[in-house]
């Protein structure tokens, strides 16, 4: 999300006739975009303002430094208590104010705005893709999230929900696809709610996959209280929408869940994930887990390995829990978990999800995968990366394949998180899925 809200400023201040500097040692003008979902995030961000202060003590007098997003929000004018770190502080629905501020600041004045919006989706600012691959690409449907789950802060910092419009989406869509651009992502705390004057997100999926069936249309993140069967049919049989679905379990203990104010208990999400394994074969499961949070028992900490025993998610994004400020468990439970706990417990879950992982990608091996190449392998340059429809990196020899082609590929090793494979040519959704699509949505084969 914020990757996709620096996008939207990058495009305010091209606008503005301003220029991305070589790096941001050297830049006048620095924003640092910042999350509040845990205290470590917020560390790191203090780190960094801590280190443009000293780049600036050097050589940068007259640098500027912007705080921007969901920090910005959070901490407010408190930022300018500190001598020489921060000049403006912008929340996540001021950035059209940007030019403003930044002239408040040129006159010498310190500048603040963190008004939250009701309306702001930034619909009509085409997002500047500068430091993307060209080739995947993040849409965000809609801003802020009304669901109070009661670790987060999200809702505080983000305000309240609010759907862009299904035109505008469809119209950034067919102009990613003009570009060249072959994968889409849409972006929303809570996509499932997405509204547009009765407008459903099963309806804007549907609609986005007939855009361009050629590309590749993923989704994040889906909440599980309201998944409807509908949108599992249409993920099934549009073979661009990827058979992928990031679903957040958060615990595997129904009481946990009441506390945390999830509205679905332990059965219910098994009966969710059921539903999902058997409408879309071979669909590819990934979650986010917090431990350790305000009075989880032994017993509780269970139920959530059990649970990701029983799902066996492709990957998982797992935490520590961390009171934040201003949220529900802040103001009605005790952070009660002793650090030693927390870190125990979350080394057992990510030790449980690397055996899953490790066990699912041996089974890969043998598969054909249609690949989106995506770039140049990180660890060697002679061999191209990119993802399998349900997610997996795979790496191949590069051969003469392009970023932005689909090439079949062979799946015939792998590392803990990547496969490796063995590229057979290029297809096209539409090929492939008439063709080895089928195969792999039957039984897998087991080498
Ligand atoms: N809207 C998304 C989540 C956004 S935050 C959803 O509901 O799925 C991403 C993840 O951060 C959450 O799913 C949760 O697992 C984690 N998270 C949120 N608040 C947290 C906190 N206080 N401590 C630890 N992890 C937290
Ligand atoms: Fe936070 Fe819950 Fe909203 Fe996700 S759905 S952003 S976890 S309040």
């Amino acid at each position: 999300m914020n990757f996709s809200d620096s996008e939207i400023v990058n495009s305010i201040m091209t606008d503005q006739g301003h220029k991305a500097a070589a790096s941001p040692e050297q830049a006048d003008i620095v924003f640092v975009n910042t999350c509040s979902i845990r205290d470590n995030a917020e560390r790191k961000v203090w780190d960094r303002l801590k280190y443009f202060r000293s780049v600036r003590n050097k050589n940068q007098q007259d640098q500027i430094v912007g705080v921007l997003g969901c920090m910005a929000e959070r901490i407010r004018e408190k930022f300018l208590d500190e001598e020489k770190l921060v000049d403006l502080v912008v929340g996540p629905d001021a950035y059209r104010d940007i030019p403003n501020l930044l002239a408040q600041v040129d006159d010498g004045r310190k500048a603040v705005n963190v008004i939250l919006s009701l309306e702001e989706t930034y619909a009509d600012i085409a997002p500047v893709r500068t430091t993307g691959n060209g080739v995947t690409a993040f849409v965000s449907i809609m801003r802020g999230c009304d669901n109070m789950c009661s670790f987060c802060v999200v809702p505080f910092t983000r305000g309240r929900e609010r759907s862009r419009s299904i035109d505008s989406i469809l119209d950034e869509i067919r102009q990613l696809s003009e570009n060249g651009y072959r994968e889409v992502t849409l972006l929303g705390q809570n996509v499932n709610s997405y509204n547009d004057n009765g407008t459903t997100f099963a309806e804007l999926m549907y609609r986005a996959s007939l855009v361009d069936p050629e590309m590749r249309i993923r989704f994040s993140t889906s909440h599980p209280k309201d998944f409807p069967d509908e949108l599992l049919s249409i993920i099934n049989e549009r073979p661009n929408i990827c058979n992928y679905i990031h679903i957040p379990a958060q615990s595997g203990n129904s009481e946990v869940l009441k506390r945390m104010r999830r509205p679905y208990t332990r059965e219910a999400y098994l009966s969710l994930i059921d539903r999902m394994k058997e409408i879309i074969p071979g669909v590819a499961l990934s979650t986010d887990i917090i431990t350790g949070f305000c009075g989880e028992t032994e017993a509780q900490h269970e139920d959530t390995l059990s649970l990701m025993d029983i799902v066996r998610y492709d990957l998982a994004y797992m935490f520590a829990y961390s009171e934040r400020e201003r949220t529900l468990a802040h103001r009605k439970f005790e952070d009660d978990i002793p650090e030693e706990v927390k870190k125990r417990r979350l080394s057992e879950i990510i030790e449980l999800q690397m055996r899953n992982q490790a066990a699912l990608n041996r089974e890969e091996i043998g598969r054909t995968h249609l690949v989106l190449v995506e770039g140049e392998s990180k660890r060697n340059a002679a061999q191209l990366s990119g993802r399998t429809d349900t997610n997996k990196m795979v790496v191949f020899d590069r051969m003469d394949y392009q970023p932005g082609e689909y090439v079949k590929v062979r799946i015939t090793d792998r590392t803990a998180a990547t496969l490796k494979g063995k590229p057979l040519g290029r297809s096209s959704i539409q090929a492939f899925s008439q063709s080895e699509y089928a195969d792999l949505k039957a039984e897998p084969v087991r080498v």
